[in-house]
């Protein structure tokens, strides 16, 4: 079943392209606002008003091995928490994040650590994959970003 909120697990090879890190603070303050007014300054899973979140979303291609990020949409923290739940869990927010997710999707606990299960073995067989590589074109399309050479925080 396709919920629509789910976690996102990038494979650790990818965890380098971290757009935060490799943008200027006004680059990502030019991607992160907009993505903020696109969806009209609510969460783009749950509709929630109030401070938002930046997210990276990104599509892999696994005959490829390829990571291709293909928009940056505002998260609620709620939200944002499900999404990266390994991270959750590690500091200890896992069951609001649990409830959170139940609530966006409208399911149970048992969909719950079904899909939990079906996220993290996405994961384990993507980190068994060598040589990802990752395209960030979607930045320079429609923000003319580029990140030819490498920038500094
Ligand atoms: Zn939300």
């Amino acid at each position: 079943m396709a919920y629509k909120l789910t976690f996102e697990l990038v494979p650790e090879e990818c965890w380098r392209a971290n757009l935060r890190a490799l943008l200027t603070q006004t680059e990502w303050d030019i991607v992160r606002k907009d993505a903020y007014k696109r969806s009209g300054y609510r969460c783009s899973k749950c509709g929630t008003k109030g401070r938002l979140e930046a997210h990276e979303v990104w599509r892999y291609d696994d005959e490829k091995a390829s990571q291709t990020l293909v928009d940056v949409t505002a998260l609620c923290s709620a939200c944002h928490k499900v999404v990266h739940i390994s991270r959750t869990y590690l500091v200890g927010e896992g069951e609001a994040a649990e409830e959170h997710f139940k609530m966006v999707n409208g399911c149970s606990q048992a969909d719950f650590h079904a899909e939990l299960r079906r996220v993290n073995e996405e994961y384990r067989r993507r980190n068994e994959v060598e040589g990802w590589t990752t395209d960030m074109s979607w930045l320079v399309k429609k923000y003319n970003i580029g990140l030819e050479k490498p920038k500094k925080i």
